[in-house]
């Protein structure tokens, strides 16, 4: 029996598990594509009277950035292929709440418009990207300093050059670092000699200063690691792509940038709430679990595009693997994200800009007026604050954060300020990002068995970029393997 993926879902599911689109799609298998098996979605006979699995092209788990871009990248062949997630929605870490009108991040994210893969993939002008200001105030001292990039901001870039963040032969460093980086291929930065991210700040010549009062709040912030232990490679990326383009957030939340990668696919190609359970081999047939003992088969391999610990979980000891380590680096990457609301009038600035802590003290790393950067963020005359912390702060309650934020915040903004936001939600994120100290091998071959494919942050750099790469990487390898390559 002949299905399509249409059927095929019906069949499985029950129809609020699958994603809804509002443009109802069909799958349409195109004229074959060149040399390629015939493809038959066929359904085996039943060697048994146990139910008949459900089988399909592709497997595909996990729809966070990584698992999506395989799918879109398995689309844009016309392989068939089902996308399942444990969530309630696509997106893994990167996903968005509403809380009375408040657009809420899963924890504080920039997207950076100069990535690489997510200018190819994805469509900025849709996304309509909000952008904050090139640059970020330091609380040191008792007071803002301003920070800015002098190709954007120049006479603000000028009149810091004599701030206590650093020297002027800091900032001179600064340039130097930023040619270097934007001389270098991306492949260069990601696989080139590496050492930590500190070491290389100290080797470049910066001064204790400048490393501790901006390197440590503004990169530990990306990196959720202020000891910047994280490899110099990640930060040499990244410097890049910051140098390239702007830090943004979607209108709509950063919720919008998965959501507009599953646009792009079948409507009923994505499963919702379906965590999996295993996934075996044998006799070429690849058969995959899920942990309400549903069972799902793919022709032609799988490909595992969770996050780190999960595929762990799922992979280790099951498979005899090449180019897959079971070891996860510790510490993961953790960071706790504290949201408030305010009135618009309570907002002691207008700048779309990033506050970070330079005052080595405290526990805030770095904060911001969301809605000053995307008014979208909140109801009309409402003003979101958003707190962010590095790691997990375990043993403190939410409401011992909340009150030590708003007594943080107070010295950096006054009482009356501080005081009178009204706390809205608290996200602690325990595997915000792995951890990629040195020595990291950022360009991790997607195959690790026969069939068998692993994707995700951890496999490239631990940015949406990586997540997307590694994503596209692993259906081309799918693709190739199974000569399902388009002719070109
Ligand atoms: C708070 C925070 C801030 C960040 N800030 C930035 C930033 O500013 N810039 C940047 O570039 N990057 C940032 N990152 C990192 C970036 O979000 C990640 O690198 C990227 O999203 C990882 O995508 P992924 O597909 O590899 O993994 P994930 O997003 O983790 O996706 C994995 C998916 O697999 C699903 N899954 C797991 N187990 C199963 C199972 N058994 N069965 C089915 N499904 C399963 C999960 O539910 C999830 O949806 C941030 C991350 C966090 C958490």
């Amino acid at each position: 029996m002949t299905i399509t993926t249409h059927s095929l879902i019906s069949t499985f599911t029950p129809p609020h598990h699958t994603f809804n689109h509002h443009h109802h799609r069909h799958h349409q298998l195109k004229p074959p594509l060149k040399p390629r098996a015939q493809l038959s979605l066929t359904t085996p006979q039943p060697p048994t009277s146990q139910p008949t699995p459900t089988t399909t092209g592709v497997i595909v788990i996990g729809a966070g950035l990584s698992g999506l871009a395989a799918a879109v990248r398995l689309h844009a062949d016309n392989i068939p292929f089902l996308l399942l997630e444990a969530a309630d929605a696509v997106g893994g870490r990167v996903r968005t709440d509403t809380v009375d009108g408040f657009l809420l991040d899963r924890g504080f994210q920039i997207f950076i418009t100069g990535y690489p893969e997510a200018r190819k993939i994805l469509d900025y002008k849709t996304l309509d990207l909000q952008k904050f200001y090139s640059g970020a105030k330091v609380y040191y001292g008792g007071r803002f300093h301003t920070v800015a990039d002098p190709l954007r901001h120049f006479s603000d870039a000028i009149q810091s050059l004599t701030n206590p963040i650093g020297s002027v032969f800091d900032k001179s460093l600064i340039a130097l670092t930023r040619v270097r980086v934007l001389t270098q291929s991306d492949e260069q930065l990601l696989s080139g000699e590496e050492t930590s991210t500190i070491s290389l700040l100290k080797r470049i010549g910066f001064s204790d200063s400048i490393v501790d009062r901006f390197f440590r709040p503004f990169f530990g912030g990306i990196f959720f690691d202020r000891e910047l232990e994280t490899t110099s490679r990640l930060f040499d990326f990244i410097f890049k792509c910051l140098a390239l383009g702007d830090n943004t957030l979607p209108a709509k939340g950063i919720s919008a940038i998965p959501e507009q990668l599953a646009a792009k696919l079948p409507s009923n190609s994505i499963i919702l709430n379906s965590p999996v359970a295993s996934v075996d081999n044998s006799d070429s047939i690849y058969t995959v679990t899920l942990k309400n003992g549903e069972v799902l088969q793919s022709e032609y391999g799988v490909i595992v595009a969770v996050e780190e610990p999960e595929a762990v979980k799922l992979l280790a000891g099951e498979w005899n693997m090449d180019n897959f380590c079971s070891e996860i680096k510790q510490p993961v990457r953790s960071t706790v994200c504290i949201y408030f609301s305010a009135e618009r009038s309570q907002v002691p600035v207008d700048d779309p800009v990033l506050f970070i802590n330079g005052s080595g003290r405290g526990i805030v790393n770095n904060m911001f007026f969301a809605t000053n950067v995307a008014p979208s963020y909140g109801p009309p005359g409402k003003a979101l604050v958003s707190v962010s912390l590095i790691g997990l702060y375990e043993d403190e309650s939410d409401e011992d954060l909340r009150v030590r934020v708003v007594e943080e915040l107070s010295s950096w903004f006054g009482p009356d300020v501080a005081g009178s936001w009204t706390y809205l939600k608290t996200y602690r994120v325990r595997f915000a990002q792995p951890n990629q100290c040195p020595p990291t091998d950022l360009r991790k071959n997607s195959k690790v068995g026969n069939g068998l494919y692993a994707c995700g942050d951890y496999r490239t750099s631990a940015t949406f970029d990586g997540a997307l790469v590694s994503g596209r990487e692993a259906a081309e390898a799918l693709l190739k393997d199974r000569s399902l390559v388009r002719a070109s």
